[in-house]
């Protein structure tokens, strides 16, 4: 079931051609590695990262790395139907998108509280995958309830002193960069006041960063220590104080991810191509009606969640953002990322439990892995739980 015109948006023939143009391209220029796995790349390891670099700038070269972005900072300056084509594209393909930090979470709140320095500096560097970007938010004791955080930002003349410790950073042992919530006042009546949102150079002294190896057996995560950075002032984002709005504007930029959806179309065609690659044979999958009903039930969740996706890019060009959407469509899609691999496991049988590196996989192993990996991000940018309670919340408006 390959990916169907856009008509929502009223995508017409040129929108339809510009698909068709991206299909040759990746015919052309995407690595067979990253086609058959459709990998994360936040995930890969060094070697693939640095290949997936190479592939992102080929993108950049043609406009389509950054393509709704203004063409003042390298971006295609195109609008957010052919943004969502071409993200749809690249994602059903298996394009590895490096620096989802930086381009996906950063670079809308720099756009939209950013000096016209930190947009220079910073922007073009995120459109040239010149400059790698780690979200450092979470610590040993603020997850779920973010404002607990401990990291202290001091004033020091024209630098801020910046000491604690930041926990499982994505990427964080590839990044250059890191932005940080940290206090730049005590606790108060209102525990969101007071926090700060810093861009910090990973390579200032007194930073230490150690690796963490998550069940995938890469080191997915880093941890951070600060001791004493000094970072100067004009890397404060926003005002000083007012960083949770900040933080809040960037968790709603990391909820709303418009690929999710066209990754889970393409994972069910493929659990789909390979049933029908069974028939006949002793174990025939399709034999089983449970399997059949699963799969059918399965094209129904996954045309939701298109549909979702087209609502939230549309909101979030129009500027109407419903303050519920992205947590409903953060919920929604890795939800459904872990029901897709959990269907993969029970229909792919014993052998599609082996990982990628064994000769007998199936599928190349990558439903395995991405069953593990579809765990991780129910928890990753806020627990399942989290959203279900924001959503009652600042949706439907029930008392906390
Ligand atoms: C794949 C992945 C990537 C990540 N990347 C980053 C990153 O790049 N940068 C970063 O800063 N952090 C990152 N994190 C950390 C992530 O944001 C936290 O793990 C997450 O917010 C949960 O916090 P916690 O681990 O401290 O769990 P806790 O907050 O201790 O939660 C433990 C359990 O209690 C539940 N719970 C807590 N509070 C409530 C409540 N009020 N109501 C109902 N249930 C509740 C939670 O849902 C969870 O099941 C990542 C995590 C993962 C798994």
């Amino acid at each position: 079931m390959p990916l169907e015109p856009i008509v929502q948006f009223g995508g017409g023939p040129e929108v339809e051609e510009l698909r068709s143009r991206i299909r040759g391209w990746l015919v052309d220029h995407l690595p067979d590695e990253f086609r058959r796995t459709a990998a994360n790349p936040d995930y890969l390891p060094r070697e693939g990262h640095e290949r997936a670099v190479e592939f992102c700038r080929a993108l950049h070269a043609q406009g389509w790395f950054v393509p709704h972005w203004p063409a003042r900072f390298e971006g295609g300056g195109l609008d957010v139907v052919r943004q969502v084509v071409i993200r749809e594209e690249l994602a059903y393909a298996g394009a590895p998108m490096v620096n989802t930090n930086g381009v996906n979470m950063l670079a809308p709140v720099l756009f939209r509280f950013g000096t016209t320095a930190q947009q220079d500096e910073h922007l073009p560097k995120i459109a040239r995958s010149e400059r790698m970007w780690a979200q450092g938010y979470s610590e040993p004791e603020a997850g779920s309830d973010l404002a607990a955080l401990r990291m202290t930002a001091r004033r020091d003349g024209d630098h801020y002193v910046l000491d604690g410790q930041k926990t499982w950073t994505s990427n964080g042992v590839l990044a250059d960069w890191i932005f940080v919530l940290a206090r730049t006042s005590p606790v108060g009546t209102k525990r969101q006041a007071g926090i700060s949102f810093f861009l910090v150079d990973l390579e200032t002294p007194g930073i230490t960063r150690r690796p963490i190896r998550s069940m995938t057996g890469y080191p997915t995560f880093a941890e951070e220590f600060f001791d004493g950075v000094r970072v100067p002032e004009e890397n404060l984002v926003g005002e000083e104080g007012e960083g949770w709005k900040v933080a809040k504007a960037l968790l709603d930029a990391e909820r709303s991810n418009v690929t999710r959806a066209a990754q889970a179309q393409r994972y069910l065609d493929e659990l789909v191509d390979w049933c029908k690659a069974q028939r006949g044979a002793k174990h025939d999958p399709l034999a089983d009606p449970l399997n059949r009903m699963a799969l059918a039930r399965a094209v129904e969740r996954v045309e939701v969640g298109r549909a979702l996706s087209y609502r939230v890019a549309h909101q979030q060009a129009s500027g109407t953002l419903d303050p519920a959407l992205p947590s409903l469509s953060k919920l929604y899609h890795s939800q459904l990322t872990a029901e897709l691999r959990q269907l993969g496991a029970r229909i792919l049988g014993p052998l599609g439990a082996l990982l990628p590196d064994d000769p007998d996989a199936v599928l190349d192993g990558h439903f395995s892995e991405g069953l593990l990996l579809s765990l991780l991000h129910t928890i990753g940018g806020g627990t399942s739980e989290i959203q279900r309670d924001l959503i009652s919340t600042t949706g439907l408006g029930l008392p906390r």
